[in-house]
């Protein structure tokens, strides 16, 4: 058995040996070892130190929007320095082509740092204090008006019948 610990080469969080992608970003592991431990520290392998194993658990959450790649990375960079990893998407919408690096971007972080990151989003102002919309308040109000109809309809027809 190989004990050597795996390492996602995306964003450079670390698994058990019986993983095969990487839980945030999907990428293949690979073993820390290939990443090359005689070569000096690279950028990737400083991101993996940096990064906490509790807020790298979960399915990908998007925390943000950036206007651009440029300051997409900048909201990663701030992210990293408090241990969370994330990855960017393309907002979806916008009709730009993948080689460019213009177009808004999605933050997506694991779940388990999604409130870590929104944190430290929040103290640099570089999100509302917006709930995240994923439960939508208007669709509950939606569901509780229908069913104070059907109970106001059913005491009606009661008073009525009784009447
Ligand atoms: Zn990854």
């Amino acid at each position: 058995m190989n004990s050597q610990p795996l390492v996602c080469p995306g964003c450079g969080v670390r698994h058990s040996p019986d993983e095969r992608f990487c839980r945030a970003c999907g990428m293949p592991l690979v073993y820390s070892e290939s990443l090359g431990v005689d070569e000096p520290v690279t950028d990737r392998q400083e991101r993996a130190r940096k990064i906490k194993p509790q807020y790298a658990e979960g399915a990908l959450v998007r925390v943000a929007g950036a206007q651009n790649q440029a300051e997409a990375e900048f909201i990663q960079g701030m992210l990293l320095e408090e241990g969370v990893p994330s990855t960017l998407q393309r907002t979806r919408g916008f009709d730009v082509p993948d080689m460019l690096a213009a177009g808004p971007r999605d933050i997506m972080v694991p779940q388990s740092g999604h409130s870590a990151a929104r944190e430290v989003l929040l103290e640099a102002e570089l999100v509302s204090d917006e709930q995240p919309v994923l439960t939508s308040p208007s669709r509950v109000l939606a569901w509780l008006l229908v069913a104070f109809a059907v109970v106001a309809l059913i005491a009606w027809l009661g008073t009525d019948v009784l009447g």
